[in-house]
């Protein structure tokens, strides 16, 4: 089998549909698994480090607020309830802990095609595939447009 186990990464806006819409016709053609992950990172880590107040609630609002984003993101793949992962952290760490403790074999992330300085500033699908523990397919967004 070429893949067996293909893990999404999906940041659950509209855009993202391309990519898990394309993985999942990848997965249905090699036979293989397929499930979606989302990694919420934390506030104190999108504002830069030390924040002085205890963020523990927010997050775990933010944490159920990605649980019913990723449901209503699925909704249309027919997966099943284990299938659909919500981790906490940054979302490369993340992505590669996933990848290796559910055996995935192929990562699938959009890709915004960037150049000149928001290349330089780096993207998610970039960051993904430096030491992947596995191939990545970078699906290219807004190619319809
Ligand atoms: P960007 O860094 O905005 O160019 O994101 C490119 C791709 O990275 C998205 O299409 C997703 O496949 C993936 N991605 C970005 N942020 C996340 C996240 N928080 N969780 C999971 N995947 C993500």
């Amino acid at each position: 089998m070429l893949y067996s186990h293909v893990l999404v990464a999906v940041d659950l806006i509209e855009e993202c549909r391309e990519v898990a819409d394309h993985a999942m016709k990848l997965a249905k053609a090699l036979d293989a698994k397929l499930s979606l992950l989302h990694v919420v990172e934390p506030l104190a880590m999108a504002y830069g480090g030390d924040v002085p107040m205890d963020l523990s609630m927010l997050q775990q609002q933010q944490f159920e607020q990605a649980k019913e984003r990723m449901q209503m993101f699925a909704a249309d793949y027919g997966l099943p309830d284990d299938r659909l992962q919500i981790a906490f952290g940054h979302p490369r760490q993340e992505i590669h802990r996933v990848t290796e403790e559910q055996s995935c074999d192929l990562i699938g992330v959009g890709s915004h095609g960037r150049h000149g300085l928001a290349l330089l500033l780096g993207s998610t699908a970039n960051d993904v595939l430096h030491g992947a523990p596995c191939d990545v397919i970078a699906v290219r967004l807004g190619k319809k447009s």
